[in-house]
């Protein structure tokens, strides 16, 4: 088990990555924390200069986008899990 937040890189290949090649550690460590799922939809690099609306709640859009995002990588994961068995 990774226990460590995953690095920038590391969500940008989960991102980059097609179903089913996703790093199942990666997709794994994603799929339960929730800090890595709002750096994955928000970004973790937040532009210093660019600054405009930046809600503090999500957005009902956002929610169900964390929320297909989440589901989507709990079945990569299981997927993974089961071709790897
Ligand atoms: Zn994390």
């Amino acid at each position: 088990m990774t226990s460590a937040c995953l690095t920038d890189a590391q969500l940008a290949r989960l991102r980059d990555s097609a179903p089913g090649e996703a790093p199942a550690e990666l997709a794994q460590h994603l799929a339960t924390c929730e800090r890595c799922q709002s750096r994955a939809l928000f970004g973790a690099a937040r532009p210093a200069g660019g600054k405009r609306e930046a809600p503090k709640m999500p957005s009902l859009k956002r929610s169900l986008l964390l929320g297909a995002l989440v589901g989507f990588l709990v079945e990569l994961v299981l997927v993974g899990a089961a071709v790897m068995n």
